[in-house]
């Protein structure tokens, strides 16, 4: 089927709520891509932070592999070794409590929500502005942008935004604040960084007023920034994080992790999902955990993002870089929107604008130094013929 074609099914069946790019892809392997027309792309974005270990890495497809021709399905009435391996091992990795396995970002924040507000009942849930949580109603309420939200209120009560301040923070946490949810780095706004300082006095002001702090590492978690999870490099550790995306290895699963304190508050009947932390995307989701966790690979994380910070700071229209790891984005003085599309169509590299002049790049984890100079090199590309 030729992409006018696919298109002509779109426009007649698919409700319109995304926009989509002219390119139809075929196949992935590793930083690579390829086209119905056989042409090569590198993919910079990993399909927004999800196939961080590179297109159809090994490992996951061979767990997939085995898992899938076994048992799909039993539903959460039953056991299956899968699931309660990678809550083991999710939990080891991170904050030592417990598990509760969704099918997506949202939901994983979802789950943050329902404990929090079950953990103190009627609490607010304290978030920041220029977060972005998800779609479903729960994580749109905790996601101050009023482009998505003013279509579908009223939202669910009780979610209070706030400038990522300290002294805002601190000024509003009390007695009534069920939660603080965060991204320690927001990503959908265009890699903004929370200040070591800013995550600490949350810690603080939550456990002065017996709120939990949760950190959405949905995004950022997984090895993005050089570290399992991002709280790892900020001297404060949440209450319970949240994660999906890179999770799943390639593969729709999300997961809310708690420390020991908060691992018996949801309680059966409380919270559920028909497809939660099935064999299959459990299988993989445990292969790509155990593959983010090696410190040969984290290093090389940090390492390469060095070296990509760099690189992109010495780049024509680049006039600030910023983020940790390989989670970076660059400020440009032309349109971003503009040269993601010359990117894609004249240089075949796939990055992403999060704003008029912001340039999101999120490549594999394992990405190699050669891919990092070819990329560049398009990126100068796409920049060079982009006049100021
Ligand atoms: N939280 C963060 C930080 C995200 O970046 C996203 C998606 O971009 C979500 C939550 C929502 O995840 P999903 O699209 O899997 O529902």
């Amino acid at each position: 089927m030729s992409l006018a074609e696919l298109q002509e099914l779109e426009r007649g069946s698919v409700i319109p709520s995304y926009v989509r790019f002219p390119v139809e892809f075929v196949r992935g392997e590793g930083t690579r891509l390829w086209d119905a027309e056989g042409n090569e792309y590198l993919d910079f974005l990993c399909g927004i932070s999800v196939t961080s270990l590179g297109h159809c890495h090994p490992r996951v497809v061979e767990a997939v592999r085995d898992q899938v021709g076994r048992l799909m399905h039993v539903s959460n009435l039953f056991y299956t070794e899968p699931a309660m391996r990678l809550a083991t091992r999710l939990s080891e990795s991170s904050l030592g409590g417990k598990v509760y396995f969704c099918n997506s970002g949202a939901e994983a924040n979802e789950a943050a929500i329902k404990l929090a507000r079950k953990a103190k009942p009627g609490g607010d849930i304290i978030v920041a502005y220029g977060a972005f949580h998800g779609r479903t109603y729960g994580a749109l309420s905790a996601t101050p942008q009023e482009s998505k939200q003013a279509p579908f209120a009223p939202l669910v009560p009780g979610f209070k935004a706030i400038a990522p301040e300290s002294a805002v923070l601190e000024a509003l946490v009390d007695e009534r604040t069920a939660a603080v949810l965060l991204e320690p780095i927001q990503g959908e706004s265009g890699i903004n960084v929370l200040p070591d300082e800013f995550l600490r006095v949350a810690r603080k002001v939550c456990d002065e007023h017996g709120a939990m702090l949760v950190f959405d590492e949905i995004q950022c978690g997984m090895g993005r920034t050089g570290t399992v999870w991002a709280y790892e490099q900020t001297g404060t550790v949440p209450d319970a994080i949240t994660s999906a995306k890179a999770l799943g290895g390639g593969l729709p699963i999300g997961a809310l992790v708690t420390v020991p304190a908060f691992g018996e508050v949801l309680q059966p009947g409380d919270h559920g999902s028909t497809f939660a932390g099935g064999p299959v995307v459990a299988a993989a989701a445990l292969a790509a955990l155990e593959e983010t966790d090696s410190e040969d690979l984290l290093n090389r994380v940090r390492k390469r993002g060095a070296s990509l910070t760099e690189g992109l700071a010495r780049l024509p229209h680049v006039v600030a870089v910023r983020g940790r790891g390989l989670m970076l984005a660059c400020e440009l003085d032309v349109s971003a929107p503009a040269v993601m599309r010359r990117a894609l169509l004249d240089e075949r590299l796939i990055v992403n604008a999060t704003g008029p002049a912001t340039l999101r790049l999120l490549p594999p984890l394992t990405v190699s130094d050669e891919e990092i100079e070819d990329a560049l090199a398009r990126l100068a590309g796409s920049l060079s013929t982009s006049g100021s």
